[in-house]
């Protein structure tokens, strides 16, 4: 089905900000392309998960948000990128680690992600892009996207990831929330929405309990009045396609580029975002890289 939802809130004030999905059927997508295993499908579901509702954040159309995790556990970096609809793909460098369980009995996902740095790109399309990067706390994800927001946008932030693992390693329920409190908020709610989000208590056990994001909105503003005000479908989407990799072969410097001519074979590749493989031929990066250099000739001369 490859179906998540995303649902917006806003406390009537304007001053609590609320983003939850259920990504349950993305994840599962995720598990299915990539053949995760247990920890590694909490890993990229919860990855997966922040990325689209971080995403979702986004202004225009043709933005990207990409999170990277970089830490020093077996997994290796975590790369995920989404869209202003929150659209996703990701993947790991290590879809097979496995870990036994933690000192709370879960999936060690902080163990498999380690120590190191979030880093969090967006991609406006022009000029450089923005690359905001905050310390990896826990590994856990939740808390690191916290700290980003702490650190890198001065937003207060409570996030909340989860994803329930079955036996056969997939995903059975996925999902998610961040909380923010924007400027001018009353001091006061702080206590009210620590309250909150306890009783709510942790987010996949309130949708594997099938507790809609309604009913979860509810529990986290509690007695603070607010309102839905846009909620959109989003999948596993990849961008990738033949062009693409024709253009960053040919961008290669001459030297290399060289060296892959002169391998006489034409040039097998896998999009590592979704498994898709392309067979690009010797002929065609050849005329292609040569229509590039005529194109930028042309810039060039005018
Ligand atoms: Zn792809």
């Amino acid at each position: 089905m490859n179906k998540g939802i995303i649902k917006r809130a806003i406390s009537t004030d304007g001053s609590i900000r609320l983003i939850i999905t259920d990504s349950t059927e993305v994840v599962k997508e995720s598990c299915r392309i990539h053949n995760t295993s247990k920890t590694m499908t909490a890993v990229l579901g919860r990855a997966l998960t922040a990325t689209s509702l971080m995403s979702s954040l986004l202004k225009d159309k043709t933005d990207t948000l990409t999170l990277q995790l970089r830490g020093n556990g077996p997994c290796g970096s975590v790369i995920c990128v989404g869209d202003y609809m929150g659209n996703v793909r990701g993947y790991a460098d290590n879809m097979n680690v496995e870990l036994p369980p933690n000192s709370k009995g879960k999936l060690d996902v902080g163990g498999a992600v380690g120590r190191g740095n979030l880093y969090i790109i967006k991609d406006m399309g022009f000029g450089e892009p923005y690359v905001g990067i905050s310390p990896i706390i826990t590994g856990e994800i939740a808390e690191d996207i916290t700290e980003y927001y702490a650190t890198s946008e001065q937003t207060p932030t409570v996030c909340s990831l989860g994803v329930m693992v079955d036996k056969n390693n997939m995903c059975i329920s996925s999902g998610g929330y961040i909380l923010q409190l924007l400027p001018g908020y009353d001091e006061a709610v702080i206590d009210i929405i620590e309250e909150n989000v306890n009783k709510a208590g942790p987010v996949s056990k309130l949708f594997n309990d099938g507790h809609t994001c309604e009913e979860i909105m509810d529990i986290l503003f509690g007695s603070i009045k607010y309102e839905i005000f846009d909620e959109f479908d989003y999948g596993y989407k990849c961008t990738c396609n033949h062009e693409k990799y024709l253009k960053a072969l040919a961008s290669l410097n001459d030297k290399d580029f060289e060296d892959l001519i002169n391998g006489g074979k034409n040039i097998e590749t896998v999009c590592n975002f979704c498994g898709k493989k392309y067979e690009i031929e010797l002929n065609e990066l050849i005329s292609y890289k040569s229509s590039m250099k005529k194109n930028t000739t042309a810039e060039e001369s005018n």
